[in-house]
Formats: structure tokens, sequence, C-alpha cells
């Protein structure tokens, strides 16, 4: 079994809180991302669970076994960083044996029967005898995968392994990485600050913030369920309103709208029981949700620019006092009326 679990973990430095609490657990063959801005405590919970750093409290479980006092070499974990940890001395191949220093390889093979399948499985077949100054980043980034999985390892950790590659080559690493995952269907713990990389890589993942999971799920659920005003403004573009609920008519909430100009104070929210005249509510609407063509929830928005992207066009304004994101077929920059279906806001 390479699952792997958190319970509890707190981790300080000094005075420094890294993580407050951080409770996770990962499937056996799951792709498990860690996404959150700078300092949320990505790196720190892969140090744990890599055995480079050991918890203030709480318990780290690999394969079910408390790892606490199990040094790396024995954690049955490989390690891939952000930037190539290559040993540039050493040839490809050298390298790649690297990642069998405490190990024998896995199948009966020899070592080097094993860095050529590493190599096919990184697609870079025949280059065993490169220097690592003669590849691109991204195929040094293949070559540090390839070593961490040389003894085949139960759990990857990934941390942010793309992030010095240029856009498109990210991309095209990232679909790489994941294919290679399914394929060995090793359990792999993902760190990145990308909120898409995340949404597109992921089976799950847990939004990070001030070193808590501030919510865990699937990328659809976290993308059209967000739970927290914070993971509705990192995860994808949305549009953040506060209210009060006025009454309940027909199943939906009519809410007035903080800083709403006159006339267009209200709007009906789809909303499960639970709320009553006089709750104070946080609601928010993705941008592609808003569409000129919608009859109800209609509102003006003064729009302070507009980018066009090829097919469409983003539209950045300003209603009821909080910025708002459109997305439209043109870039307007006159204002716009856009309206929703009640059932495309979602509660926080
Ligand atoms: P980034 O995306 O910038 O790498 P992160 O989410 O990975 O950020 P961590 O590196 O885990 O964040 O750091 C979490 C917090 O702990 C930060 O406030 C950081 O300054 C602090 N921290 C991390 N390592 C140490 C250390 N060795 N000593 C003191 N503080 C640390």
């Amino acid at each position: 079994m390479a699952d792997l679990a958190l319970a509890a973990v707190r981790k300080e430095y000094g005075d420094a809180v890294a993580l407050e609490e951080l409770t996770l657990s990962v499937r056996d063959g799951e792709f498990f991302t860690l996404v959150g801005p700078s300092g949320c405590g990505k790196t720190t919970t892969l140090r744990l669970v890599a055995g480079l750093e050991e918890p203030t409290d709480g318990v780290v479980r690999l394969g079910g076994e408390d790892a606490a006092g199990v040094p790396p070499e024995d954690r049955d974990v490989g390690v891939v960083f952000q930037s190539y940890a290559l040993f540039p001395h050493m040839t490809v191949r050298e390298n790649i044996r690297y990642g069998l220093t405490f190990s024998d390889p896995p199948g009966g093979v020899t070592p080097d029967e094993r860095v050529d399948e590493l190599l096919d499985l990184v697609n870079l077949p025949g280059m065993g005898d490169r220097e690592p100054d003669e590849l691109s980043g991204g195929q040094q980034q293949r070559i540090a995968l390839a070593r961490a999985l040389a003894p085949a390892p139960g759990v990857l950790l990934l941390d942010e392994p793309m992030s010095a590659l240029d856009a498109r080559l990210r991309e095209q690493l990232r679909r790489q990485v994941k294919q290679i995952q399914d394929e060995l269907g090793v359990t792999t713990l993902y760190v990145t600050h990308d909120q898409e990389e995340a949404l597109a890589v992921s089976d799950r993942l847990a939004v990070m913030h001030n070193g808590r999971a501030e919510q865990v799920g699937t990328p659809q659920a976290i993308y059209e369920s967000p739970e927290t005003p914070f993971v509705a403004g990192f995860v994808g573009e949305n549009n953040l309103f506060a209210g009060v609920v006025e009454t309940r008519q027909n199943g939906r909430l009519v809410v007035a709208v903080d800083g709403a100009p006159a006339g267009e104070e209200r709007v009906e929210l789809e909303a499960a029981e639970g709320y009553t005249p006089g709750d104070r509510i946080q609601f928010c609407v993705r941008p592609d949700a808003l569409s000129t063509d919608a009859a109800l929830n209609r509102f003006t928005v003064d729009i302070e620019s507009a980018e066009y992207l090829g097919g469409t066009a983003r539209l950045y304004g300003e209603w009821a006092d909080e910025d708002v994101v459109l997305r439209l077929p043109e870039p307007e920059v006159e204002p716009v009326t856009v309206g929703f279906v009640p059932g495309d806001a979602t509660l926080l």
C-alpha cells in the first residue's frame, strides 16, 4: 500500500509557523496536488513526507506506518525538486543510476537495463551518454524524474518541477508527467503555485492557505463549488459579492447586494435550506456565467479595461464597489449590462 497521510501535522521553524495543522490523505495511485500562494506551506509538507524534516507535532504515515524517525532513503519515496538537481559532472546514465544508490533495481534487471527502461519511459532513449548541460531544461527535468523513479518508489514527490520552464514547455512536460504517472500508477504528491496546472493534472487537490488545507476535492468540485472566499478567488477567476438575505421565494433567496446602485440592489440565488432573512452572505459568480443574454439578475458594469484574447475578450470593471471580470466575445469599453442564472452563483 503506497498511500500517504498527514494527521494534524504542525511545523514550526523557531518562531515561524510553516504549517498550522494539516490533515490530508492521499490514496494509493492518486495524483494529489498541493496548490497555494508562496509561503502557504507546500514545500514544507513535501519535505516532511520525504523525511528531510520532522513534524513539530502530528503524524506522517506512509503505507499505513508512522514515518517518524525513518530516514529519507528508507521511506520508499522519490523526489524531484524545482531546479534541475542533476549532477553536472556525471552523464545522464550515471545520474539515473545514482537513484539506485540505496536499493537494487526492481524486477531483477541490472542497473544499466533499468536506466534504459527509464530512458524509454521518459521518452529520451539513447541519451545515456550525454552530459546534463547538453540537454534542454525540459529534458533535464525528465532525467530528474527518471532518477527519482529508478528504484520504483511507492510515492513520488514533485516540488514545482516545471517552474523553471517556459509556458509551452511546461504544458508539454505536465502532460508527459501525467501520462507517466498514469502508466506506473505511482502515488504522487505534486506541489505547485499554479492553479491552472493543479486543475489540469490532479485527481484531487488541496488548496492551501496560511499553513492549512482550506479545501480538498476534485478539480471540478474545487472550481465549481469553492467553500471559502480564498478558494473562490485563488482557483480560476471569480467575482465575489456580499449582501443580506431579504426573503426566500420559490426556493430562491432574494439578496440585497452591498453597495449595489439603485434599481440593481436585488439578486436571486439558488440556495439550500438554512438561510433566514437578515443573514449576511457572500457569493461568487464565474466570469463565464455572466452573460449579456441572461434575463435575470441583471446589472451594469462600468468597464475600465479590456483584453482581446483571440475569439473572446476579458473585461475588467466595477459594480457594487467590487472589481468585476467578464468574459465576452468582444473587448467592449462602454458599460455592459450582464446577468446570471440563479443556479450559477455559488454561496460561500
Ligand atoms: P513557495 O511557493 O514560495 O515555495 P511554500 O508554500 O512552499 O512557498 P514553504 O516553503 O513551505 O512555503 O514555507 C512556509 C513558511 O515557512 C514560509 O513562511 C517560510 O518562510 C517558512 N519557512 C520555510 N522553511 C523555513 C526554514 N527553514 N526556516 C524558517 N522558516 C521557514
